[in-house]
């Protein structure tokens, strides 16, 4: 990913230039991210699969994983073990994407260089629950290439929004990474989380990332806890009845 990434933003920019309308193209693209970035890595990546948040409707784990390949973020086990383990080991040495390394690392350099160590128990919890993850998980960039190919043959706008949606939801994951945990001094023993009130009011509320990390009931969808902007979404249209 950590090359595919740059390469489909190239191909995206060559064809948005030699194509009419690159601002209808773009407004399009901005809507798609809000709806692709919450239906694929946030609500099911982030809070079904790594933090087991609600329990879910058949249909919606597929529909999660398709999403979040199209996001460039790869398949739902290696997700959760980096996200597991950045819980974990908030800010310390085995956090895989510490900005106290560089905000560059942790926006992406941290791809190049992770060394798996540990499988989280969360991760095993997945794959008896979801079989069908193991034989998927790593077949992410031949579903995201043939996926964007059939898009720009059935029609180059739909590939442009579409394209763009999961490029700005790459950016989103790198973003959190690198500006959602402060970067001042060496690797410590300590969670060094910061809440980013605007951009967590206008791109994701994961931004509010202190008020994540400290406490995570918030997200849980199966007690009366959970309060943020996606519950409604979720009990409403993906959670099981
Ligand atoms: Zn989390
Ligand atoms: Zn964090």
């Amino acid at each position: 990913m950590f090359f595919l990434f740059p390469l489909f933003h190239i191909i995206y920019l060559r064809t948005l230039l030699s194509h009419e309308n690159i601002f209808l193209h773009l407004i399009g693209g901005v809507a798609l991210f809000f709806i692709m970035h919450n239906l694929g890595p946030s609500i099911g990546y982030h809070k079904l699969f790594a933090h087991a948040a609600f329990v879910p409707r058949s249909f919606y784990p597929f529909l999660s994983v398709y999403i979040s390949m199209l996001c460039f973020v790869g398949g739902p086990l290696g997700y959760t073990v980096i996200h597991t383990l950045h819980h974990k080991y908030a800010d310390q040495e085995m956090d895989p994407h510490a900005p106290n390394r560089g905000r560059l690392y942790a926006y992406m350099g941290w791809m190049l260089t992770f060394k798996l160590k540990e499988i989280p128990k969360m991760v095993l919890k997945l794959r008896k629950q979801y079989p069908w993850m193991s034989s998927i998980e790593n077949w992410d960039v031949v579903v995201l290439s043939l996926s964007y190919l059939l898009f720009y043959y059935i029609s180059v706008s739909l590939f442009l929004c579409i394209l763009l949606g999961g490029l700005l939801s790459g950016h989103l994951n790198g973003l959190v990474n690198a500006f959602a945990h402060c970067n001042h001094g060496d690797l410590g023993d300590s969670d060094l989380s910061l809440d980013r009130p605007f951009f967590a009011k206008y791109l994701n509320q994961v931004f509010n990332h202190r008020n994540h990390h400290v406490n995570l009931h918030n997200y849980d969808t199966t007690t009366f806890l959970a309060k943020d902007d996606q519950v409604f979404f979720i009990k409403y249209f993906l959670q099981k009845k």
